[in-house]
């Protein structure tokens, strides 16, 4: 699958926790980021992640348009719901493309978690 992973500056530190946990399940997709989250991702998991301008810097809308290309299956996207965004429209923009297309998006550790435990499960 292709899926790609986004998170707030508050939220990547959980995130790379996150993939890290599930670093055998990750190994087995194509990954897409936003900029500094990508670049984490690979330094803390030497994960290969294929990274985008930064969120603020169009980095989710570039994202967005791989969405609605169908060339995304599937959004990790861990928000900071208590800090505003400079960048909130692209955010509403990025969620409101994945239920256009029907892609699956998580945007807390708890449904990410059951998304992965389920793709795990469906491939034994
Ligand atoms: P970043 O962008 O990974 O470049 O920090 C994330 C975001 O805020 O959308």
């Amino acid at each position: 699958m292709r899926i790609a992973l986004i998170a707030h500056d508050d939220k990547k530190d959980d995130l790379i926790r996150f993939v890290k946990e599930h670093l055998n399940f990750f190994k087995q997709h194509e990954l897409f980021a936003t900029g500094h989250t990508g670049a984490l991702i690979t330094e803390n998991t030497g994960l290969e992640v294929y990274c985008f301008l930064s969120g603020p810097l169009g980095g989710d809308q570039q994202i967005g348009s791989k969405i609605a290309c169908k060339k995304i299956d599937l959004v990790i996207f861990f928000r900071d719901p208590l800090t505003a965004q400079p960048h909130e429209p692209d955010v509403s923009a990025l969620i409101r493309l994945c239920d256009v297309h029907k892609v699956p998006i998580a945007t807390n550790s708890g449904t990410a978690a059951l998304m992965v435990k389920c793709l795990e499960k469906s491939n034994t």
